[in-house]
């Protein structure tokens, strides 16, 4: 056995040149990592002045890395964005932040900027992830969707006017059948102003709810705080409601603790009764009509009741039909007209007022709407 003397120097030596060798090929590949990053990786000093960059940087906004290298890092940052980086320099910031830098051909280039300053604060490493395409992207959804808003607003603005145009002939031609129907007539011609008088109040329907739709659409539909005795209120809007000729018992009440003057909007009750009372005589034939108002039990709000024994609604559709332009089929369209918008409308002009609407319906037996509306009481005289 032979009894070799090892020399510690000399592996010591060994070691260190393998290690420095392991160090040079971590090196090179950290390096190459770093280099072939589509992102902008840079060293800051603690000046913000540059002292390393990547190849990105060269790639994306067009300067060579010696032009770069020591200068500081405002130099290239946009001048719109320029008082935002110094408050996020001096705040030591090291949330995500989005600025644009000047491409060396003077345009300016959208980045999500991260920072990882070092422990001892002598500057840090930066990361630049180029978001310019979503930027744009995002810049030309926003001008689309602005144009398509101011489209929209102007078509609202058109249609409430156009309705609000036709509603007052129509008032007008309702006023005068009206009268005339007081005239002493023949049968027969009593019948033919009963007709015109119909289809008037159902065009004056229609009118009025594209006016509060578009009104709605446009950001229009505001609310008015005026006395008024529902009582009378009621009683009118269901004569106006019910056709001249039906065959249907019509039931009506208005409880006796309900004040006879209440705060509210005429014309967006009226437009809630009219709407409710004309959608149930619309879609009854036979039975009754019952239109029930009172106090809710905590007597904060009003109950509007608007009860039919007529088609009903079926169980699928009792949700949408509180959607715009939504009927129950195509066959009611066909049988009883009509543009789908009545319910849009109400439950709009119900919610407005503070207040909830509720459908209870079974097909072929009849539906119940029921509106509940906070109360403002005539403040009592000192
Ligand atoms: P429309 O002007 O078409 O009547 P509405 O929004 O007022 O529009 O009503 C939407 C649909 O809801 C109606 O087309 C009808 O199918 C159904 N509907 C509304 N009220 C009643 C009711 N009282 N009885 C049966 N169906 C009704």
């Amino acid at each position: 056995m032979s009894n070799t003397k090892i020399d510690v120097s000399e592996v010591d030596a060994l070691v260190r040149i393998r290690l420095f060798e392991a160090l040079t090929v971590a090196n090179i590949r950290y390096k190459t990592l770093v280099e072939r990053l589509h992102d902008i990786v840079f060293r800051y000093d603690d000046e913000w002045c540059i002292i390393f960059l990547n190849q990105a940087w060269e790639t994306i906004l067009g300067y060579a890395s010696t032009e770069s290298i020591n200068k500081h890092f405002m130099d290239f940052v946009d001048p719109e964005d320029k008082p935002s980086m110094v408050d996020y320099i001096d705040a030591n910031d090291t949330t995500y932040k989005e600025l644009r830098l000047s491409h060396s051909d003077g345009r300016a280039i959208w980045f999500e900027l991260s920072i990882e300053p070092d422990d001892e604060g002598n500057g840090g490493v930066g990361l630049l992830h180029n978001i310019d395409h979503h930027k744009n992207i995002e810049s030309a959804l926003r001008i689309t969707r602005d144009l398509a808003i101011e489209a929209m607003e102007e078509k609202s603005n058109f249609v409430a006017n156009m309705s609000h145009e036709i509603c007052t002939p129509l008032n007008g031609i309702s006023g005068g059948l009206q009268l005339l129907q007081t005239t002493d007539m023949t049968e027969e011609q009593r019948e033919y102003v009963e007709i015109g008088l119909k289809s008037s109040k159902q065009l004056q329907n229609i009118a009025n709810n594209i006016l509060e739709h578009s009104k709605a659409e446009a950001g229009q539909l505001t609310l008015e705080a005026h006395e008024l005795a529902l009582a009378s209120m009621v009683e009118n809007a269901l004569l106006i409601a019910t056709p001249a000729q039906h065959n249907l018992q019509v039931i009506s009440s208005i409880s006796d603790d309900i004040p006879q003057i209440i705060i509210g909007d005429p014309t967006k009750i009226n437009h809630v009764l009219l709407n409710l009372l004309s959608n149930a005589f619309k879609f009854t034939e036979e039975g009754s009509i019952t239109l029930k108002i009172g106090m809710d039990a905590d007597a904060h709000q009003i109950n509007i009741i608007v009860k039919d024994t007529g088609i009903g609604i079926p169980a699928d559709r009792q949700e949408t039909i509180f959607d715009s332009f939504t009927q129950v089929d195509a066959s009611i369209t066909r049988k009883y007209g009509g543009a789908g918008l009545g319910l849009a409308i109400t439950k709009r002009l119900v919610k407005l007022m503070g207040g909830q609407i509720f459908l209870a319906s079974k097909e072929g037996l009849g539906s119940q709407f029921t509106v509940k509306i906070p109360l403002a009481q005539k403040a009592s005289q000192a």
